[in-house]
């Protein structure tokens, strides 16, 4: 404690940007950690000097970019007592390379910052479905899944401070010749894989590849009858993806997944046009409005002639009783045309959602996809709109992501499974399946409850719990997690002793993100001993 004191002291000694919580801090999963102090650097040398000063200290330090990593912990380290470095304010855009289609970025750079910096050039960079002021190099490092593409696969050339205070790259640029190209993977072993989900250096700058326009765009929206069409539709999409004839990443959802995220919206048109609306009412809009019990959305990109294929097969494998939109430049013309009509309220109010949100398929990030966590306990409707959701309201929820298959034998199983295991819990799970490949779907599941209510929180960390070991027995383990339920994975212990060492050499004091997916019990600490003597 007294080195923690000394540390800050040093801190607050220069010229670095610092805060100390009032109290513990709580995320909107209800998850309690106690940070003694944030610091914001703003540079390379700046969290060089935090580096030093924690080896001096021994004091734990977790770095984050933005810290919006909401349902797994946004901003909160793994253990206690630990210092976060938020590097938000460190946000420069080095480069952006207009001819092939790269920008080399810091870690503080936000989905917006460089949606806007590419607004007039022939790329765009593929968002989330996360908040604008997102980052893009920490939900790389997440391994966060993007509209189009994996950003795992979009991030190359790494600049990583390590906890020794010295400063690797990966790819050609840790080459002493200088390369002239974009090739992401370098020569020789390639180190990049150490720094993802990991707790080995922090990330400094990153080469981030962006997506070129194409001539024509449209997106489509399909809502699916029933659970027989849903399976019907994801059995004849996957043959669609394969030959390429769909090249976004499908996003496929239930009601509950989509109702939270229309409703606030719906919510604030009336109140525009000063029309007090229930919760019930809207409810009954979205009904009427979407029949169905599931969801696709994606897009179509590329010359008139690919998007006309692309319109001619989902047509083909749209169940008969289900509904097939696109919204494409005719449709945004026709609404635009109807906006303007004194009536159609209804009609209205959807297409304002519609205009409100945004094109995200196609790069165009919004903050608008928040309102969705406080809908969902009523009684937030003073909050719905504050976008810093760890704080704001009472709405709180929790994540499940794991992978399995894309078969469906595979997906009836985690499907199955999830609504089990939250009936249990008495708990009605959002779900969202991510075609990432032809032959892998992607799980996003969420549990939502009242952030400030200690019973509600404990059942939906349970539910999350036992979805996890649910799934995990059956081999459709998740690809990231929160920061309480790092212990659900074992790594087999030959494994887990090489990750040992590694942590020993990149950081032999322990003062980088210590627990962040590489275990730290007591036993295992002791094995990190055995292997520094016999090294
Ligand atoms: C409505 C909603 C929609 C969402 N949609 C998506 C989605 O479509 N896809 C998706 O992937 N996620 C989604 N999320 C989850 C989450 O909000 C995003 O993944 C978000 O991008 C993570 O926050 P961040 O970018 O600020 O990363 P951070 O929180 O800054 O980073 C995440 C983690 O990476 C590590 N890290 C970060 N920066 C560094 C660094 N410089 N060096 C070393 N380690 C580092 C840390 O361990 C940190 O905890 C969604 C959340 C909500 C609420």
């Amino acid at each position: 404690m007294e080195k923690l004191i000394q540390f800050i002291e040093d801190v607050s000694s220069t010229n670095i940007v610092y805060s100390k919580p009032e109290g513990a801090l709580r995320d909107v999963s209800g998850m309690v950690r106690n940070v003694p102090l944030i610091i914001y650097p703003k540079d390379k040398s700046e969290i060089q000097l935090i580096i030093q000063l924690a080896n001096k200290y021994l004091v734990r330090i977790y770095p984050v970019s933005c810290g919006k990593n909401w349902g797994f912990g946004s901003s909160l380290p793994i253990e206690n007592n630990t210092v976060v470095i938020n590097l938000k304010d460190f946000n420069n855009i080095e480069n952006i390379d207009v001819i092939n289609g790269y920008a080399t970025i810091a870690p503080g750079v936000t989905q917006e910052q460089l949606a806007k910096a590419l607004a007039d050039t022939p790329y765009f960079i593929d968002v989330t479905g996360s908040s604008a002021d997102s980052s893009i190099i920490g939900n790389a490092l997440e391994r966060g899944i993007a509209y189009n593409s994996l950003r795992v696969e979009n991030i190359s050339e790494l600049e990583v401070m390590l906890p020794s205070g010295d400063t690797i790259n990966t790819g050609f640029s840790g080459l002493t010749n200088k390369s002239a190209s974009n090739y992401p993977w370098g020569i020789g072993p390639s180190l990049d894989g150490l720094f993802f989900q990991s707790s080995f250096g922090i990330v400094t700058a990153a080469k981030i590849k962006l997506i070129k326009r194409t001539m024509n765009a449209k997106s489509f929206f399909v809502a699916l009858k029933d659970e027989k069409d849903l399976f019907l539709f994801v059995e004849s999409l996957k043959p669609l993806l394969e030959d390429n004839l769909i090249n976004c990443i499908p996003h496929i959802f239930n009601s509950e997944r989509l109702y939270p995220g229309f409703a606030p919206l719906l919510w604030k048109y009336f109140k525009n046009i000063n029309v007090e609306k229930s919760r019930d009412e809207i409810d009954l809009l979205l009904n009427k409005q979407f029949h169905g019990k599931w969801f696709a959305t994606g897009n179509l990109r590329g010359t008139s002639e690919q998007i006309n294929l692309g319109v001619k097969y989902l047509k083909k494998i749209t169940p008969k009783n289900s509904k097939l939109q696109f919204i494409g430049k005719r449709e945004k013309y026709l609404c635009q045309i109807l906006k303007k009509f004194p009536f159609f309220h209804e009609l209205k109010a959807f297409i304002y959602v519609t205009d409100e949100l945004g094109d995200l398929t196609c790069g165009t990030p919004t903050n608008l996809t928040l309102p969705g966590i406080n809908w969902v306990v009523p009684g937030n409707e003073s909050s719905l709109f504050d976008l810093d959701i760890d704080k704001s309201g009472t709405g709180g929820f929790l994540y499940f992501t794991p992978m399995c298959n894309y078969t469906l034998t595979d997906i009836e199983v985690m499907l199955n499974t999830t609504i089990k295991v939250a009936q249990d819990f008495h708990l009605v799970p959002a779900i969202t399946l991510n075609a990432i490949k032809p032959n892998i779907m992607e799980g996003v599941i969420s549990v939502s409850f009242n952030k400030h209510n200690f019973v509600e929180v404990q059942n939906a960390h349970q539910c999350i719990r036992e979805m996890n070991r649910a799934m995990i027995s059956l081999g459709f383990l998740p690809y990231r997690n929160n920061i309480d339920m790092m212990d659900v994975l074992t790594y087999k212990k030959d494994y887990e002793q090489i990750l040992f060492k590694l942590k020993q050499i990149f950081d032999p004091n322990s003062i980088l993100s210590n627990g962040r997916y590489i275990p730290t019990d007591k036993s295992l600490e002791i094995s990190v001993k055995s292997v520094k003597v016999a090294a």
